[in-house]
């Protein structure tokens, strides 16, 4: 078995009602991308610590980058549920190293949302073809959870922006060509609203990347620091109005929220069908190990857990599409899908036996990639208590 090897899905127990068929004929145009693009290349991406560059510009040749913008930006006009299917594909492959969703369902939306006609006109097309790379920088190396507590400036100095600081873990960070920045443009009592958007291209003179971090996981992934000394950049860089970059990053939080978790439940299906596989043909005993029964249990209780996470998460799609999806069920999907996926993938390494520490075998590889869902995005107890706030 290697690492390249996609299992077949254990069948769901019950329908799932959200694609149609042109939907379904997206999926096999992503499909395809990453079985043939994406998953022959995971080893050499995770020593080099970074995908190809040329996969961004493939993808959007695709038509896979930025699909939901409009036409007349770049994209295709298309609803949320193909952003949905592409995530649910990378998740299939077992992919942690593309930052593809990051890029298309995160940044660009900001542009769309806030952005001047200008900024739209410039930067969607670019990104949708993927001559543009994009990151999103909020975390500091002093500051994750408590974005209040960024240090990172930007002060006017005429017509220009004069940006000081530093960030950290930022996905795409190596790759990018521009980044939206959480800066810190005022100093009054309300911390929030001393919060500002700057886009920040990547070659401007003072703006400087680290090498990619050394992660637990997702090698593959292009996360790295950013450093911004005396970077300089026009006013008309500012992302919507000064002061109101957090009511900006509200905004699409919960779609955010779910995107982590709409990859957890697919992540958590990939894990039990390669584990299905696994245990059908290893023997023990002169038996599959597939026959033990503590093994059925295992994976009738990951089956069925997975299918309960699974309609939540498909209901909170829908929820998305009538843009009617409340933050704390954004958070309870993102927390308890995430927390389901670790569940799920130590169990599944559990019956792999020895095999399942060796990281030639993908549910070696899920254990260190899946980690991370419980930290970024806003880390589980931040979710909890924001949940707990609704109460
Ligand atoms: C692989 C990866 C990719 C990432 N990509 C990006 C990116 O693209 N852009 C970006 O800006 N950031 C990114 N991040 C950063 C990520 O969002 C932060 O790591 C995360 O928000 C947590 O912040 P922190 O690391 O500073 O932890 P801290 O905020 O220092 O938290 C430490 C611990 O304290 C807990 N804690 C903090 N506050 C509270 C509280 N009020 N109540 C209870 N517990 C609390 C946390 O839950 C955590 O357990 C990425 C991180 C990783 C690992």
């Amino acid at each position: 078995m290697s690492t390249l090897h996609v299992p077949k899905p254990v069948a769901p127990m019950m329908p799932r009602t959200l694609f149609t068929e042109d939907h379904e004929a997206f999926r096999a145009t992503a499909r395809r991308f990453f079985e043939t693009e994406i998953a022959p290349h995971q080893e050499k991406w995770e020593e080099q610590q970074h995908i190809d560059r040329n996969l961004w510009n493939k993808a959007g040749e695709l038509g896979l980058l930025c699909c939901t913008l409009p036409e007349d930006l770049g994209g295709s006009g298309v609803d949320r549920l193909h952003s949905v299917i592409l995530m649910e594909e990378q998740a299939r492959v077992g992919d942690s190293a593309s930052g593809f969703s990051l890029h298309s369902d995160i940044v660009a939306n900001y542009i769309l949302n806030f952005g001047t006609p200008a900024q739209k006109q410039h930067w969607l097309p670019k990104m949708a073809s993927g001559e543009v790379v994009t990151a999103i920088a909020m975390t500091e190396p002093g500051t994750g959870s408590d974005l209040q507590g960024i240090q990172c400036t930007a002060k006017l100095e005429g017509d220009e922006y004069v940006i000081n600081g530093a960030k950290i873990f930022i996905t795409n960070g190596y790759l990018c060509d521009m980044a939206i920045v959480a800066v810190k443009t005022g100093e009054g009592a309300k911390g929030s609203a001393n919060v500002s958007l700057m886009i920040v291209e990547a070659d401007r003179k003072g703006f400087t990347k680290g090498k990619p971090l050394k992660k637990v996981g997702m090698k593959g992934q292009d996360t790295c620091e950013l450093f911004f000394e005396d970077v300089r950049v026009p006013k008309a860089n500012l992302l919507g109005t000064e002061g109101m970059g957090f009511i900006m990053l509200m905004k699409e939080l919960a779609w955010e929220r779910m995107m982590i978790a709409i990859m957890c439940v697919s992540g958590a299906e990939f894990a039990l069908a390669t584990t299905v596989e696994y245990v059908k043909q290893r023997k023990a005993f002169g038996k599959p190990v597939a026959s033990f029964q503590n093994t059925r249990f295992k994976l009738a209780e990951m089956r069925s857990e997975i299918q309960i996470a699974r309609v939540y998460v498909d209901k909170c799609i829908e929820l998305v599409l009538a843009k009617k999806l409340t933050p704390e069920a954004a958070c309870a999907g993102k927390y308890w899908v995430s927390d389901l996926l670790s569940r799920v993938v130590d169990e599944c390494v559990q019956l792999h036996g020895g095999y399942g520490y060796m990281l030639e075998y993908p549910i070696a590889k899920a254990y260190i990639d899946t980690r991370a869902n419980r930290i970024y995005g806003g880390t589980n107890e931040i979710m909890k208590e924001l949940i707990s706030r609704s109460i």
